[in-house]
């Protein structure tokens, strides 16, 4: 560890003028003040002036050999403990510019991040990422309750430029299977149908292929499905072999256990959470999961404490919902994670089960009105948001 500039950057961003014509919001957004103040670690790893948190937890040296069968799950979780406190201040120094990391000195055989990869290995045997926690042992090739076994099914991956415009082009990686069941949900061929059309990849093409966005141009590694809760240890393990100064974001419904956020709460720059309902009533019926606003509200706070403020939260504003979900979620982000970016998102339409039974799901099966989506924002401005309006391809202060 050493003070010093030598950071690794092997990016080659696309010319500006290339992001310019698919999305200039895109290109006002890396000179937007606002912007760059609330997610201002993302920026500092966007423009290369800091690491992100994976290349620092390979500067950590772990204290013994984590792949060690011998060593108990309790005893690792112990060594990890320990070690996330060491990141914790080595992220905050080079955060204030008390010091910096080269990224040309050879790092320790076994370090924290390898603590993870073993951990989340280990957790694996009798899966408990998520909190169904329905302990099937993927290890030996079982399926969960989210459609995931042994392998890293990835359906897609590209240069994403729908995302919002901090974030394009974003990297993004679509994996198969999901925790949740939302009956409207609009990628249900990835996440509850998962069919044959994925490639299974290895930790180290994981790698490879993010690598190769980042060379491209990609602003970010945008992990998503589906869901990318069941792929935390493919993730992990990848993460190991990839030497590219790029910045992790974590696009999911947040449904982690307290044992998954602690795995990955270190190692991800820039939060993209999807707030859903307002209660838990809304969830069980339309995700089917079991308490859904404590889960979320609870690894919301944790991203948020952990990250210090690098969040766009999204919320989908569903018809006839805004009184149950919209209000109440505003209210409690507004409360809780004030220094976030939102994104309030119009762009609801039916899909899957609710197309199958709209009789069923009589509530959301239509768009919504102009006049919903102008309540939600009405809402969300009179609670002092900062909001991105994606469609309009412009924000709101
Ligand atoms: S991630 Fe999948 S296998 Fe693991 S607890 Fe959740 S549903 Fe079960």
């Amino acid at each position: 560890m050493s003070t010093g500039d030598n950071m690794l950057r092997i990016l080659e961003p696309l010319p500006e003028s290339l992001v310019y014509h698919y999305r200039p919001d895109a290109l006002r957004a890396l000179y937007n003040n606002l912007l760059r103040e609330r997610l201002s670690w993302y920026y500092s790893v966007l423009f290369n002036e800091k690491p992100a948190k994976f290349l620092i937890a390979r500067r950590i040296e772990a204290p013994l050999d984590p792949y060690d069968t011998s060593i108990s799950l309790g005893e690792l979780w112990q060594v990890h403990d320990k070690l996330a406190l060491e990141h914790r201040r080595l992220w905050l120094d080079i955060r204030e510019d008390r010091e910096n990391i080269r990224m040309d000195e050879p790092e320790p055989k076994f370090t924290y991040l390898d603590v993870k990869i073993a951990i989340a290995k280990r957790i694996m045997e009798s899966c408990e990422l998520c909190e169904w926690r329905c302990k099937a042992n993927r290890a030996s090739g079982k399926i969960g309750v989210c459609r995931v076994a042994n392998e890293c099914m990835v359906y897609s991956f590209f240069h994403h430029i729908g995302e919002e415009a901090p974030l394009v082009p974003s990297g993004t990686i679509f994996y198969g299977g999901c925790p949740f069941r939302c009956v409207f949900c609009q990628n249900w061929e990835i996440s509850q149908v998962v069919t044959r059309d994925y490639i299974k990849v290895t930790p180290r093409t994981l790698a490879s292929i993010q690598e190769n966005l980042a060379r491209t141009g990609a602003r970010n590694i945008n992990h998503v499905g589906g869901e990318p809760t069941p792929q935390i240890p493919f993730i992990l393990e990848s993460l190991k072999y990839l030497n590219v100064n790029i910045a992790q974001l974590w696009n999911s419904d947040m449904h982690m256990t307290p044992e998954a956020m602690k795995l990955i709460k270190d190692i991800i720059d820039i939060w993209l959470p999807d707030f859903k309902y307002g209660n838990d009533e809304c969830g069980r019926r339309l995700s089917k999961v079991k308490n859904y606003f404590s889960v979320s509200a609870r690894n919301h706070i944790e991203a948020y404490e952990e990250g210090l403020g690098d969040m766009i939260i999204r919320h989908l504003v569903l018809p006839n919902h805004i009184e149950c979900c919209t209000r109440p979620v505003l209210e409690w982000l507004s409360k809780n994670i004030p220094r976030a970016v939102l994104n309030l998102m119009d762009q609801y339409h039916p899909d899957y089960q609710v197309l199958k039974e709209p009789e069923r799901y009589k509530d959301i099966a239509r768009r919504l009105t102009r006049r919903e989506f102008e309540e939600a924002r009405r809402i969300a401005r009179s609670l002092g948001y900062t909001i991105i309006v994606e469609d309009l391809l412009l924000y709101e202060y």
